[in-house]
């Protein structure tokens, strides 16, 4: 009940879910018709999203209680912004092998990559035991059968199991302050069970999020990964990439042209050592453009980079 209300004004967000659905069945189904402009969105109309395939914006005080295509898993009610990280991921050239969630219930951007690589395997890392069973809901009910639920902590996996080593591509969403959230329906995407104490959370929360990158660049054969949070705040965000990439000297932030280009709110230069790596991050303002406030840094391998697409 508390996940379907929408207390402030923002559009909302739905995403198709190509695996068991598509757009034409949706716009059927909700009996809507679209309009040309998010701001002429009215009961009755849908705005399709042109940064983001597959998610449409409704009215915000649409109720999806006891709808069947939401009840069905053929929709999935996510926020634009939360939408960016596997949309700028799959926006990358080069082979995909296999994909790592390094943080993943309730498991959003896990059945948004599910969808968007069919034939990948998809491994969805969750520590949290009441999350996880989030986490495996969601999935079964997105019909999605190329992700395997991994429950445990994703910095004590070991980064030379064979398992491991096709992964080419990881999301990396970790816990965070949540400072972004303006809209109680995405609640879920704030990790509240993080035993930190007010006062030092926002470092905390930062070395946190260091370590968790760092590990997730660790992977003998991974090419690209985004690193995202629902925080506005600097610590969380990109001072957290420009400290990790001074460490990681074969990574790089890549340029704004594979980055959504389209979006117009990128990091901040000033909070970069190197104010060029901007480009290669998005910032959502909540509000601003109908989303929650967001932050998405999209990273690559020199190496491997360029291997993958000579
Ligand atoms: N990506 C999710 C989505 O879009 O639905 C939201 C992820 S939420 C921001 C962060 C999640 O990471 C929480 O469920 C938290 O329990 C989990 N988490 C935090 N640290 C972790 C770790 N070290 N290993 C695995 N999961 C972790």
């Amino acid at each position: 009940e508390l996940a379907l209300k929408n207390p402030v004004n923002l559009p909302r967000w739905v995403r198709v879910n190509t695996i068991l659905s598509n757009k034409e069945e949706v716009i059927k189904g909700l009996g809507v018709e679209p309009v040309d402009s998010i701001d002429a969105l009215v009961p009755g109309k849908v705005y399709f999203d042109d940064c983001v395939e597959n998610l449409l914006a409704l009215e915000s005080n649409i109720s999806f209680v006891g709808n069947e295509l939401y009840e069905k898993g053929k929709i999935i009610i996510q926020d634009k912004a939360s939408c960016f990280p596997a949309a700028v991921l799959h926006g990358m050239p080069g082979p995909v092998g296999d994909i790592i969630d390094g943080c993943a219930a309730p498991g959003n951007k896990t059945t948004h990559l599910a969808a968007l690589y069919p034939n990948a395997k998809i491994f969805a890392f969750e520590r949290d035991a009441y999350r996880v069973k989030t986490l495996q809901k969601m999935v079964r009910i997105s019909g999605a059968k190329n992700v395997e639920i991994q429950h445990m902590d994703f910095t004590h996996t070991d980064v030379h199991d064979e398992k491991y080593a096709n992964v080419t591509h990881i999301l990396l969403d970790p816990s965070c302050s949540g400072s972004g959230i303006v809209s109680r329906q995405d609640f879920l995407l704030v990790n509240e069970q993080d035993p930190v104490d007010e006062g030092d959370r926002k470092e905390n929360l930062s070395k946190f999020q260091s370590t968790i990158l760092k590990h997730a660049l660790s992977f003998p054969n991974v090419r690209n990964v985004t690193y995202s949070t629902c925080s506005v705040h600097r610590e969380e965000n990109e001072q957290v990439v420009d400290e990790v990439l001074k460490q990681e000297k074969d990574w790089s932030c890549a340029p704004l042209e594979s980055t959504l280009p389209q979006w117009p709110d990128r990091g901040v230069p000033e909070y970069c050592s190197d104010p060029s790596m901007a480009g290669g991050m998005i910032r959502c303002e909540p509000g601003r453009y109908g989303t929650i406030g967001f932050f998405v840094a999209n990273l690559f391998h020199n190496k491997r980079y360029a291997e993958a697409t000579s």
